[in-house]
């Protein structure tokens, strides 16, 4: 498995690999490596004949500096995991390299990025816009894959690659659960014990959102409503929003009609984790 730190490095061995024929996929990651990232890799393989890992904590795309502070980095073990999955290449650039003393450039998203998380993570998109942007131009991927864990995300990416013309495919693939339906996240293992315990609420939260679209609840109100009085159930946890919104739009939907989804955040502690389901036909999520 290669490293490269550099951006020009990266290009030059993505160039080779697809002067050579190769099909190449990056999966871009913050690190921290759990299963979800994992089954990002496990797609990117299926798809492509040479996958590039990026590991790169984005200061641009978090809007508390304790978050960013405490986001975990344990550099080794994922290594390790990116080698033992079969990942030919490991993109893991210094700050320095991403974002010199003149960087001054930035990708501005559109209205996808002005509801949901965005009002509350002021400046968080526009981040992740800019760093996806890099981390395209310095792998120059035929596709990139994305989890659905982050959905607003995943629009937002899907958009500026059409508007920017930016002609790489993206992937989009569905969230892994911890045996107890916790999506996996790299904040979990922030959790305290309790809290973790406790966490569960949110995937039971949005499974009775699912079962109750699949009986028949067609309003937005009232499918939020069930969302809400599960989460009251449990003390720990502290519902920041849920909304209903149109699958593609991400805008509210007041009656559930065309392919539409559930998404929530909520605290525990200073444990921020998010998490959503698409209404569909097997009631879960
Ligand atoms: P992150 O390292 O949190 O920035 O995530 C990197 C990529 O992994 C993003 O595309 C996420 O949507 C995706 N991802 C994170 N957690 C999960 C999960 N539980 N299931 C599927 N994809 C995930």
């Amino acid at each position: 498995m290669r490293l490269f730190t550099t951006p020009d490095a990266m290009r030059a061995w993505s160039h080779d690999q697809r002067r050579g024929g190769h099909r190449v996929a990056v999966v871009p990651t913050m690190g921290a490596l759990h299963a979800g990232h994992l089954a990002l890799v496990e797609a990117a393989l299926q798809r492509a004949d040479r996958v590039i890992v990026t590991i790169f904590v984005n200061s641009l795309q978090f809007n508390l500096s304790n978050d960013f502070d405490s986001y975990p980095r344990p550099i080794d073990d994922d290594l390790s995991a990116c080698e033992r999955a079969g990942v030919d290449a490991v993109y893991a650039p210094t700050a320095a390299a991403m974002y010199s003393s003149e960087f001054q450039t930035y990708v501005e998203p559109g209205e996808l990025a002005d509801r949901l998380e965005g009002p509350l993570r002021p400046g968080h998109f526009r981040g992740v816009t800019t760093v996806v942007t890099k981390l395209l131009g310095a792998t120059t991927p035929d596709l990139a894959l994305f989890g659905q864990k982050d959905f607003q995300q995943l629009a937002i990416i899907r958009r500026m690659v059409t508007d920017l013309d930016l002609g790489v495919e993206i992937v989009g693939v569905p969230i892994i659960r911890e045996p107890d339906g916790l999506a996996s996240s790299s904040r979990n293992v922030r959790l305290s014990p309790d809290d973790r315990v406790g966490a569960v609420v949110l995937s039971q939260a949005l499974t009775a959102a699912a079962s109750a679209f699949l009986e028949g609840e067609r309003s937005a109100d009232s499918v939020m409503a069930t969302v809400v009085s599960l989460i009251k159930t449990e003390p720990r946890a502290s519902l920041e929003y849920v909304a209903v919104v149109d699958a593609t739009t991400l805008q509210p939907v007041t009656r559930i009609e065309s392919p539409a989804v559930v998404l929530l955040a909520g605290w525990f502690g200073d444990v921020r984790l998010i998490d959503n389901c698409v209404l569909g036909d097997n009631g879960h999520c």
